[in-house]
């Protein structure tokens, strides 16, 4: 199948000096799932040209990359993966689970934040990417295991600031994914009461101090429930901040939904147990 060879940076390779500037400027402005779909381009992902129609601009191949999370050891409670036992006390629980300052009582991941889930993530949050949230919400869905009930879905909030620079909570829209499919009401009860800091250059505790009190529930989850939907979980302080708040507010059970979490372990993952729950 023939290729349309069109993208805003290649009008002008084809006719130089032939579009007026004030037409390329309207082509420049049509929103990237529109173009997309009129004019199909590159993998945004591994570069190959991309020979069907899409709103997404990643290839079939790409798409397939991403695989459910693995490792032979890993947290009962947090699911965090470890190189060996030793972390783990006998009920195969690690030592910030055992300490309490998780907050949330059991958690589901489906992959490593790596390779192509780690790009599509990438495009999905900073390239104002939206369709691609319908393919990465699945993949978060087929992490949680059938046969666990919830009363509501909660997506860990944005602070408004950056949610109205971004245009969209991205944890927002897999969560109103994940509720739809499971039939489950979408509420965002939580709200963030102040910006943080980024939190990429900091230590674990530092991580821990910089986001608590950072969260508030706004709306009633008391005996619920609550499912917590983020997309990434780097340690977890995020998560366990948003677990906390709405443990304050009355919920009697919360447990947490990650597209992709950071893999610490120096190997690669091994392929014993699947952390998503769908082994
Ligand atoms: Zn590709
Ligand atoms: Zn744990």
């Amino acid at each position: 199948m023939g290729r349309c060879a069109f993208s805003s940076s290649r009008l002008t390779a084809f006719w130089p000096g032939a579009i007026p500037s004030s037409l390329l400027a309207v082509f420049t402005k049509i929103p990237h799932g529109l173009f997309s779909v009129l004019f199909p381009d590159d993998c945004r992902i591994c570069n190959r040209a991309l020979t069907e129609i899409t709103r997404v601009p990643v290839c079939g191949e790409c798409l397939k990359q991403p695989t459910p999370f693995s490792a032979e050891y890993f947290c009962a409670t947090c699911k965090t993966p470890f190189l060996n036992q030793f972390p783990l006390d006998e009920n195969g629980v690690c030592g910030l689970c055992r300490a309490g300052v998780r907050g949330f009582d059991a958690a589901y991941c489906f992959g490593a934040h790596e390779g192509a889930l780690r790009e599509m993530i990438h495009l999905f949050k900073y390239g104002r990417m939206q369709p691609l949230g319908a393919r990465l919400g699945k993949m978060m869905w087929s992490a949680l295991p059938v046969d666990e009930a919830f009363d509501v879905v909660v997506p860990v909030p944005l602070h408004w600031r950056r949610r109205w620079t971004r245009g969209f909570n991205q944890s927002e829209v897999l969560a109103r994914y994940v509720a739809r499919r499971r039939g489950i009401q979408l509420v965002c009860a939580l709200t963030r009461r102040r910006a943080t800091d980024s939190q990429a250059s900091l230590s674990n505790p530092r991580r821990r101090l910089n986001v608590s009190g950072a969260f508030l529930a706004k709306k009633s989850v008391a005996g619920q429930r609550v499912l917590l939907v983020d997309d990434v979980m780097t340690t977890g302080a995020t998560a366990s901040a948003c677990a906390l708040a709405l443990k304050r507010a009355g919920a009697k059970q919360v447990t947490l939904l990650t597209l992709a979490r950071v893999d610490r372990r120096l190997a690669g993952p091994s392929a014993r147990t699947t952390l998503s729950g769908v082994s």
